[in-house]
Formats: structure tokens, sequence, C-alpha cells
């Protein structure tokens, strides 16, 4: 536990040394630097629940919590998220399912920040309904050949790898789902610009093309048309990172209030006198802890392998639902200057929405909880 205190001042001090002092730039150029990832790896805040022979420093799911939540209590939703799918989703699959060539070409570079990673399952016409992608990957001797595209894809702009999902069996739907390892030098991929989003303007996301990519049938992640099985696998712990994050955001989003309420002043006293100023910090102080105590449960569960499907899309619900919440209800705390984009609830406003969508919408994540409920 101390250890863990450690590890969590390092990390609070690296980002407050490499992030802080850029990060309004990034958000009003909309890029972030492709630098930040070696900056991020040389402070040991990538990949560290990796096993040390692959370029981590072989410590529990935890200490990679921390980095997200450290990065979401600073004010960086967007970078967390980015961070989220190099460390606790793209690393987590090559070292489940990768084979150990796999395992030692790329996650060493991950750690270190070398190579930016991405995962690419969602497609223009299908988000949610993953077994109706369309992507497909044809077998043709020692390689496959990968055609259609992706979009809304974190960290795509800057990817080197891109674990691809796309149908060896096109007939099939979940059943005909593989995953590749697709390196993006090679000839056939392409990316698009930066989306333009409504919030995390310094988050790299973009829609990446397949035109005919041959790649080597040794870039196949795990077995054939095993694809699905893996993301079911694999989405419960990019799950729990998120809950994780929101709780951290909602507990930034509510410090920045207290001081602020305390400042302000209103009928000749500061708002925080107020007994609805009062009464809403208490609620909401309340709703985090709740939470923190749920996503600790769920973190419990997790390392001893016992976190249902149902586990983690409870605590993504109800995490991600109350982060806005808290966002809506501190900008409210802030009058009009919590809608002004200088202040960092605003940014916290519009960063949060997308919680609720990505890694699963709050409609699935009912869906998944109903059908364990009921059987079906
Ligand atoms: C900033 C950002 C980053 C992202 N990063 C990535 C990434 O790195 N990789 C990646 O692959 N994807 C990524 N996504 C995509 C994200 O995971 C999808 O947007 C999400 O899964 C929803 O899919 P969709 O947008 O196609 O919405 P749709 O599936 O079209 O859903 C539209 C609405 O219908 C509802 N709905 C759908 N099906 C049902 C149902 N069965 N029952 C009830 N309601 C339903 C949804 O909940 C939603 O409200 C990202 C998205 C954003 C915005």
């Amino acid at each position: 536990m101390e250890e863990l205190l450690i590890f969590k001042d390092a990390a609070k001090k690296a980002i407050e040394q490499e992030i802080v002092p850029h990060h309004h730039h990034w958000e009003q150029s909309g890029v972030l630097p492709k630098e930040v990832w070696k900056t991020l790896g040389h402070a040991g805040l990538l990949c560290v629940d990796l096993p040390e022979e692959y370029g981590g420093s072989g410590v529990s799911f935890r200490y990679s919590q921390v980095v997200l939540q450290e990065l979401c209590r600073q004010g960086f939703m967007g970078l967390s998220g980015s961070v989220a799918i190099q460390s606790d989703i793209v690393a987590q699959y090559i070292l489940h399912m990768g084979n150990e060539e796999q395992k030692k070409t790329w996650l060493p570079k991950m750690a270190s920040g070398e190579v930016v990673a991405a995962v690419a399952m969602t497609e223009p016409a299908t988000g949610s309904d993953l077994q109706g992608m369309k992507t497909t990957a044809i077998k043709d001797g020692n390689h496959y050949i990968i055609n259609g595209s992706k979009t809304f894809i974190t960290n795509g702009g800057h990817a080197d790898l891109v674990i691809v999902c796309a149908k060896t069996d096109p007939k099939e739907g979940g059943k005909g789902i593989s995953l590749f390892l697709v390196d993006a030098t090679l000839p056939g991929f392409s990316r698009g610009k930066q989306l333009e989003k409504i919030g995390q303007h310094a988050g790299d996301t973009t829609e990446l093309f397949f035109d005919n990519m041959k790649v080597p049938a040794s870039s196949l992640l795990g077995m054939e048309n095993q694809g699905f099985l893996y993301l079911m696998q694999e989405l419960p712990r990019e799950r729990l990172a998120v809950a994780a994050s929101a709780v951290s955001a909602a507990r930034a989003c509510l410090e920045w209030t207290i001081q602020y309420v305390k400042e302000r002043q209103a009928f000749g006293r500061p708002i925080a006198k107020f007994q609805n100023t009062r009464f809403k910090l208490a609620e909401m102080k309340t709703q985090i802890e709740i939470h923190d105590a749920f996503v600790n449960q769920c973190v419990d569960k997790f390392e001893q392998r016992k976190m249902s499907l149902s586990d983690a899309a409870m605590v993504k619900l109800s995490a991600t639902e109350m982060l806005c919440k808290v966002t809506d209800e501190c900008l409210q705390l802030f009058g009009g200057y919590g809608y002004m984009s200088e202040y960092h609830i605003a940014r916290a406003f519009v960063d949060a929405r997308v919680l609720k969508i990505y890694a699963g919408t709050s409609e699935i994540m009912k869906e998944m909880i109903s059908r364990e409920l009921l059987g079906n």
C-alpha cells in the first residue's frame, strides 16, 4: 500500500511537470503531439502492470489505474482515455492472446512509448452491434487482405500498431470475427483527419481506412474466428478502467467547486453559505464515495478473476452516469463562469460526456445487466 502511494505521488509529479504546462495549448490547437507518448513512457507511466520481461514493472492492476486516475484528477480525461487504450486494452490483448514473438515485438516498445497503439472495432455503420461489422480480412496464402473502414478510433492519428477487428468469415456474425495486429506502416492503410469533437479536443480520434491491405498471416492475434470471444474477455477491464477514471474525474470537479463556492459572493455572502450549495456538495460527495467503494470492490474482484461481465457493466454504467451528473451540478454552481472554456469545470462537462458512450453505451450496459438477471 505504501509503495502504491509512492507511485501515485511520482505519477502526480510527472503529470504536473510534463502535461500541465502544455495541455491548454494542445486543447486549443486540437493536437496531441506524438512525443507525449515517449515522455509518458520515460516517466514510467505506460503499461506498468506488464511483466518486467515485456517492459512493464510487474506491478498489479491498481498501479495502472493510478495513472489514469491521476490524469483525471488533474483534469485530463482525454489523455487518460488514450493511455487506457495503450496500457489497459491493447497491451492486455497482446499479453493474453499474443504469441511470444508478438509480445516481444510490440510490448516493450509500447511501454517505452516508442509505439503508440489503437484498437479499431467501431465502423461508420456499426458500433454497439459489433457482430454486424463489415471490414473483412480474407486469407490469401501466407497473408490476409484487409478491406473496410473504422471510425472514432482513439490514438488513430498517431498509432503505429492497430488491433483491427475484421470478419475472416463474412457469412458469420460474431463467430466470423478475428483480431489482427496491424503494422500501420504497411501499404493499403490510411487515416482520415482528426475528428472534431465537442470535448476532449486534444484527444487523438480519427477514421482509419484499409484498402486491399496485405498483412502477414503472423499478424493474426490468437485464433481465427475467436475475436468476438476475445473482445468479451477483455472489455470488462476496459469498463472498470473507465469507471475508476470517472470517479477520479468527479472528485476533481468537486474539489474545484468547493474552492469556487467559498470564494464567489452573492447577496453579501459566499455561495457556499446557501443551503442549496451545501446540500448539492453533500449529495455529490456521498455519490463519489459510494462509487469509489463500488470501484474498489470490482478491482478486488478483478484481481481475484471474479469480476463478471455484469459487474463490469454495472460499475461502468453507474460511475459514468454519476460523473455526468456531477459535472452538470458543479457547472451550475459556477454560474456563467462554468460555461467559459477557460474554467476546468466547463471542459470536464464536455469531456465527461463520452464516457457514457465509449467502451459500450449506458444502454448496452443495461442490456448486459438485464441479460444476466433474466438469463437471456
Ligand atoms: C471520442 C470517442 C472515442 C472512441 N474510441 C474508440 C476506439 O478507440 N475504438 C473503437 O473501436 N471505438 C471507439 N469509439 C466508438 C464507441 O465505442 C461507439 O461510439 C459506441 O460503442 C457506440 O456505437 P455507435 O456510435 O455506433 O452508436 P450506435 O450503436 O449507433 O447507438 C446509437 C444509440 O442507440 C443505442 N442502442 C444501440 N443498440 C441498442 C440496444 N440493443 N438497446 C438499446 N439501445 C441501443 C445506443 O445506446 C445509442 O444510444 C469511440 C467513440 C468516441 C465518441
